[in-house]
């Protein structure tokens, strides 16, 4: 376990997971039912971009940084120009206590989904590093909405679903430290859930390096049991080298309605935005339809 997401907090792939995870809470939010989140790996909660870790990276700028400055990236006008959601999402981060004056603080899934849940939504959140966990621990003690569990979110998920509220979202977003093996770890985890859950909504983060290291993990998620898989990328550089992140995606099982019609815009002007050498590529598509089976080809 030498993962420490202090080093990546604010990168481009947090950018992307970040912006679908609001998405997904302002799609669970329209109803006035509340929601149960679960976050099977949370990390800290929050991360210093003036400290050590994300100093020694610096990857936060050619991340969220490039949406606080759109002047300075290729295509956006102004910060008007922002999508509403991207807005949304970046308003959420400003109004972090410690951001009063610049972005100095990036927080991590949990504060963001602390910052848009409502009074009667609750979030279990899994870190298994006990120094994480601590910190997270301590970051949210005085709300009494969130429940930190110091343990293996994969096998914690096994108690936790359904949540009582019977509706909501399971986040996954490992360190895929065990690369290969974490596909199958996700891939066991997704259809014991699915089980338990069968109308949960879930989202699994992934990294892009090789596009053949994902193709067989995208494809077995469509035999997971969820009635509909939808994919969101976003490739900064060609995902053809095995030794740097290429970009990264969001898979989403059993998304809500109209998902996809929400993430479009955010999509085209995050491709802008975050583009390096290269301009870069989004893919917003349908893994699985409702009436379709794995057996479909994939497109
Ligand atoms: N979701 C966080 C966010 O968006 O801010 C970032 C999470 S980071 C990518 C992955 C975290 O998972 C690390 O903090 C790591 O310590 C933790 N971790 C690794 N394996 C785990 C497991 N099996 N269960 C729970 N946490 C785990």
């Amino acid at each position: 376990m030498n993962y420490r997401h202090a080093y990546h907090a604010g990168n481009f792939a947090d950018v992307l997971k970040h912006v679908v995870l609001l998405a997904l809470l302002e799609s669970l939010k329209s109803k006035p039912t509340p929601f149960g989140l679960i976050d099977t790996h949370a990390g800290s909660g929050s991360y210093a971009l003036d400290g050590v870790e994300a100093n020694k990276t610096r990857e936060y700028k050619d991340g969220v940084q490039r949406l606080m400055f759109p002047d300075m990236s290729r295509g956006a006008a102004s910060m008007e120009a922002l999508p509403p959601l991207l807005r949304r999402w970046l308003d959420s981060i400003l109004a972090l206590p410690g951001n009063e004056s610049g972005l100095k603080l990036y927080p991590g899934s949990p504060l963001q989904v602390a910052h848009a849940m409502r009074e009667n939504d609750s979030a279990q959140l899994c870190e298994l590093h006990p120094e994480e966990a601590a910190n997270l621990r301590e970051l949210l003690r005085r709300d009494a909405r969130m429940h930190v569990h110091a343990r293996n979110g994969y096998e914690a998920l096994k108690g936790l679903l359904p949540p009582p509220e019977k509706r909501g979202l399971v986040l996954i977003d490992p360190p895929y430290e065990a690369q290969e093996a974490e596909y199958v770890t996700i891939e066991k985890a997704l259809k014991e859930a699915l089980q338990r859950w069968p109308t949960g909504i879930y989202a699994v983060w992934y990294p892009i390096k090789q596009r053949s290291q994902v193709q067989p993990f995208l494809r077995n998620l469509r035999q997971s049991g969820a009635k509909r898989v939808l994919r969101a990328e976003l490739l900064v550089h060609p995902d053809d080298s095995p030794l740097r992140l290429n970009g990264s995606g969001m898979v989403i099982l059993n998304p809500p309605w109209k998902l996809d019609e929400a993430l479009r815009e955010p999509l085209r002007a995050l491709a802008r935005l975050l583009s390096q050498e290269q301009p870069a590529k989004w893919t917003l598509d349908w893994l699985l339809q409702e009436g379709e089976t794995a057996a479909t080809p994939l497109r």
